[in-house]
């Protein structure tokens, strides 16, 4: 186990060990039989991010022997010798190029899911290509929906018509109306308008 001195400590303690073991190893490119020395930096926000290798690249793979492994998963081998095939290795920082070690935890596919959730990292509302409305159209809907008039039922009895105390909200906008208006299928206006879609528009 790996003493907890510090951050950067930690991961350039393992980068090392990672280091020297590569040297046994051959890289992925024939050309150069030399595998290249992995450098780390430290970030302002404590995040520690790879600067040796190819930047653009989101997660550092390595090669040993005839295996692909990523660091993160390497480095969380070394530190904790619990990792199996299942278990993602996960950013609590959203930083995918993040390589601290004390950044990272182990979880299955919807820890995964459910930690991009509930950071909003996932593809919701606009940001979802599907998404046909926007934030400002869905708030002029639920603004048009909101209009109209408490109106006493017209009941019948035999075709006369009796008095009621029952009293519906005529709607001067409704979903149908809203659908044709904003080129929407008709249930995904009402699915608007009440709330079980873009909840996140207040
Ligand atoms: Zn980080």
């Amino acid at each position: 186990m790996v003493m907890i001195t510090g951050d950067f400590e930690d991961t350039s303690y393992l980068v090392d060990l990672i280091n020297e073991k590569r040297k046994y190893f051959g890289s992925k490119t024939k050309s150069c039989s030399k595998p290249k020395t992995i450098q780390i930096k430290q970030l302002k926000n404590k995040c520690i991010v790879v600067t040796s290798h190819n930047p653009s690249r989101k997660y550092l793979s390595l090669v040993f022997g005839k295996k692909d492994i990523e660091l993160t998963r390497l480095l969380f081998y070394i530190k904790n010798e619990k990792l199996k095939h299942d278990r993602f290795v996960c950013h609590r920082c959203n930083n995918g190029r993040c390589v601290n070690i004390n950044h990272l935890f182990l979880g299955s596919q919807k820890d995964n899911i459910d930690d991009c959730v509930k950071k909003k990292r996932h593809c919701f509302g606009e940001r979802n290509g599907m998404s046909k409305l926007t934030r400002k159209q869905v708030r002029e809907m639920r603004k048009l929906y909101a209009i109209g008039e408490w109106k006493e039922t017209k009941k019948r009895y035999w075709g006369k018509p009796i008095h009621s105390n029952k009293y519906n909200f005529k709607r001067k906008y409704p979903a149908s109306y809203l659908s044709r208006e904003f080129g929407v299928c008709r249930s995904v206006a009402q699915n608007v308008v009440s709330g079980v879609t873009w909840k996140q528009v207040g």
